[in-house]
């Protein structure tokens, strides 16, 4: 049964269970062999997130090598051409690498090392979390073995060559469709036969415990930074707080600053270009509990009840389920999961462009494109948006694509 009174005071220290689940959500639903691994795993990392001389590399590391902090900026004619309310952004498009997720991914390397591991394996769909793994990798000196559909290693040339310059082996997955779901598959294949001396590194709050807790932990730097940065700006809390949800990790890291505050917390899922499956990637807005890739949590099915077919403008968006922890928030009703369609995306993209001097990333213009919604609609006040990423890996889509309505083609 849900239990409605959480108290949001000591939620992060007691939410995962020792399980790791979220409520009925999440949980490890892995082959038995892989069992004693994952607890290795969660023991080394409850142990180490306690330890002194780890926090300090981890803090050195964002400081150094990443950028961080990252800052919060006011959007004062994107505030001012809506009404009264005004819009914030945090800046984690300048984040080292343009996103979020190096955040977690230099924790995971660190990680990885600390375990004596020697190489890191992953699957890339559009190639983001496959190219700031292959940073990760870099920076600690490890072996990475990137799993790609043949599809998208040609869709995606540009990210192959980071991933190959930054030292990474790109490895093609020529059966099935060639895409994310083959190369999950084979990421993951390969990972069972090497787990000695690898570890598998999830791209976003998803996948079997420990990870899910782990990667929203790694992430929670976005949200505690945010919190002081806007106190320290406005000398009181944003009434808002808006970020896309894919798998969920940079909605997360921000949100869990806020979680104990009276802050609205809003998620936004991608609606593509309908309600119909195969049309969107909003699992949380027409899905249902099921398990896939290691965990239970709110995701899209076909009749078959098989993970459905998504689609999204923005690929960093197009998965058919969402992190456990997003599905036990959106049960409680600590966050409101709305959604932004193709059309008010690329919107929401071109805006910030020409009156901020900003350009998103696809998956970030759906927090702003719902963020300018909200604005409208609340009147006065303030929200804060995470800016997860920069657009210049969209450019020459947004132009093949829309460049005629835009005007700039
Ligand atoms: C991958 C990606 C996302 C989606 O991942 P989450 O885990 O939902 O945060 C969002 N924004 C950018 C820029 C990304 O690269």
């Amino acid at each position: 049964m849900l239990e409605k009174n959480v108290d949001f005071a000591v939620y992060a220290k007691t939410t995962p269970n020792k399980e790791g689940f979220f409520g009925t959500y999440g949980g490890a639903f892995i082959p038995p062999q892989l069992v004693d691994e994952f607890k290795r795993i969660d023991i080394a990392y409850q142990a180490i997130c306690k330890s002194s001389k780890f926090i300090n590399e981890l803090r050195r590391i964002r400081k150094e090598f990443q950028g961080r902090p990252t800052p919060v900026g006011h959007c004062e004619r994107l505030s001012n051409s809506i009404g009264n309310c005004q819009i914030y952004l945090k800046r984690e498009d300048l984040n080292h690498t343009g996103a979020h997720k190096l955040n977690h991914c230099m924790g995971e390397g660190l990680l990885a090392k600390h375990l004596g591991k020697k190489k890191i394996i992953a699957e890339t769909g559009a190639g983001q979390h496959g190219v700031a793994l292959a940073t990760a990798a870099a920076y600690f000196g490890l072996e990475c073995d990137i799993y790609m559909g043949e599809v998208d290693i040609i869709k995606q040339a540009p990210n192959v060559s980071r991933m190959k310059l930054l030292g990474a082996r790109v490895i093609p997955v020529s059966h099935g469709l060639k895409t994310l779901k083959e190369a999950v598959d084979a990421a993951f294949e390969a990972y069972m036969g090497e787990f000695e001396d690898a570890i598998y590194c999830i791209g976003s709050v998803v996948g079997p415990h420990p990870f899910p807790m782990m990667v929203r932990d790694f992430q929670a730097i976005v949200g505690v930074e945010a919190r002081q940065q806007f106190f320290d700006m406005t000398g009181e809390l944003p009434d808002a707080i808006v970020a896309c949800v894919g798998g969920g990790s940079n909605a997360i890291g921000i949100m869990s600053a806020f979680l104990n505050d009276s802050v609205e917390l809003y998620g936004v899922e991608p609606l593509g270009i309908g309600t119909k499956i195969g049309e969107h990637a909003a699992s949380l807005t027409y899905g249902s509990e099921g398990v896939m890739h290691g965990f239970n949590s709110i995701m899209l099915k076909d009749e078959k009840g098989e993970p459905a077919p998504v689609y999204s403008i923005a690929s960093g968006l197009d998965y058919p389920s969402v992190g456990p922890e997003h599905a036990y928030l959106h049960d409680l009703g600590r966050v409101k999961y709305m959604t932004a369609s193709d059309d008010e995306t690329i919107e929401a993209f071109s805006i910030l462009s020409k009156l901020e001097g900003i350009i998103p990333a696809l998956e970030s213009a759906h927090a702003v494109a719902y963020a300018m919604k909200l604005a409208k609609k609340m009147g006065t006040g303030s929200i804060l948006v995470n800016l997860s990423g920069r657009g210049d890996k969209d450019l020459d889509y947004v132009i093949d694509n829309y460049g005629d309505r835009l005007g700039i083609k």
